[in-house]
């Protein structure tokens, strides 16, 4: 049968209600994509679970196609979320698809602009907060306590159920859990997610690696930050909402939570890029992890097999490259101006 989306596909493993109405667009079933040549210098087998090839472009859609399954039939009108730009784009998508209303909080000035332009088009009514998206998250919680509308943000527990499907298909392709997964950590509902799902299909346990922007590392440091600041905007994130169980995640597996720098991170954004991968910033974070980590010695990957999420795609934060870079020469339109510049 041709493929239905991952709750069809998954569903005798996830905790959906009754109520449950389907509602999709085939998220999920991304590729798992080898990557010898990068592998080789760890001495591992690499994998990127690409997960910027999800209908919107993030692995937010999993979370997504379930939270408002579960909304649409428990007879939800309206879905609100606050979001770093992915989450948005994601319940504007699949509201439009299921014909709910959607509201997205957004932090004024800090999203990228592949992300608002997707809310937008699907027709979300996005709202800029003179604040972080710590700031907006509690607005949403608190709108969503007091009125009929759904919060399909990661705290809501259906988004952790579809987001583990991504655990599932990795074991599916491989035949077992690989040895470490690498990825980035904002909210914590992701890194929750698959140690969740890990722990569900019981093909073996991966040692969990999570990897937070030093500006943003509320993890490593111990305690909230209150003005996160990084390029990785997706995971720009002071105060986790599901911090606990990531600490509980990295520990119970054996792995641990660290933070990289911008600058690793976009080195790992463009060593990702000359493989054919274009993720954005947030997404390399992961890779930059595994770098950091095995450049210290403290991840023995040779031999292992290593899965490194990729979370979002490049296209989503398009400004992020062209600013660092001058803009292509310009030449008249002959040949010979061609062969000029290029050589031949
Ligand atoms: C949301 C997001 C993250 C962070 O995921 P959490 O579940 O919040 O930890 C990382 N990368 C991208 C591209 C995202 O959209």
């Amino acid at each position: 049968m041709t493929y239905q989306g991952l709750i069809q596909r998954y569903k005798q493993y996830l905790d959906l209600p009754a109520h449950t109405q389907t509602i999709s667009l085939l998220e999920g079933n991304t590729p798992l994509i080898p990557m010898p040549r990068l592998g080789n210098e760890f001495g591992c087998e690499l994998f990127i679970k690409f997960e910027g090839l999800n209908p919107t472009g993030s692995f937010k859609d999993r979370g997504m196609t379930a939270a408002i399954s579960e909304a649409v039939g428990r007879g939800a009108q309206t879905v609100i979320c606050a979001s770093t730009g992915n989450t948005a784009a994601s319940a504007a998508a699949y509201a439009a698809r299921a014909g709910l209303r959607s509201i997205v909080l957004i932090p004024e000035g800090k999203v990228a602009a592949g992300k608002l332009a997707g809310a937008i088009a699907y027709g979300a009514e996005v709202i800029q907060i003179q604040g972080s998206f710590d700031d907006a998250l509690s607005l949403v919680v608190e709108i969503t306590q007091k009125t009929p509308i759904a919060l399909v943000n990661s705290i809501n527990p259906y988004r952790i159920e579809g987001q583990k499907t991504s655990s599932f298909e990795i074991c599916d392709v491989l035949g077992s859990a690989p040895d470490w997964l690498c990825l980035p950590v904002g909210n914590a509902g992701n890194i929750t997610s698959y140690w969740a799902g890990f722990k569900q299909y019981q093909k073996g346990l991966p040692r969990m690696l999570g990897v937070q922007a030093e500006g943003a590392a509320p993890l490593v440091l111990g305690h909230p930050v209150e003005k996160p600041e990084t390029v990785a905007t997706a995971i720009r994130i002071g105060k986790p909402a599901r911090g606990e169980q990531a600490l509980e995640a990295a520990h119970e597996s054996n792995g641990r939570i660290i933070a990289v720098s911008d600058a690793q991170i976009l080195d790992a954004q463009r060593i990702l890029a000359s493989e054919g991968v274009w993720v954005e910033p947030a997404s390399a974070a992961g890779l930059a992890g595994l770098i950091a980590e095995s450049a210290k010695g403290s991840i023995d990957a040779k031999g292992k097999r290593v899965v490194v999420v990729c979370t979002g795609h490049g296209m989503k934060d398009p400004s992020i490259i062209t600013e660092s870079f001058k803009s292509p020469q310009v030449i008249p339109a002959r040949y010979q101006a061609l062969v000029d510049l290029v050589g031949s």
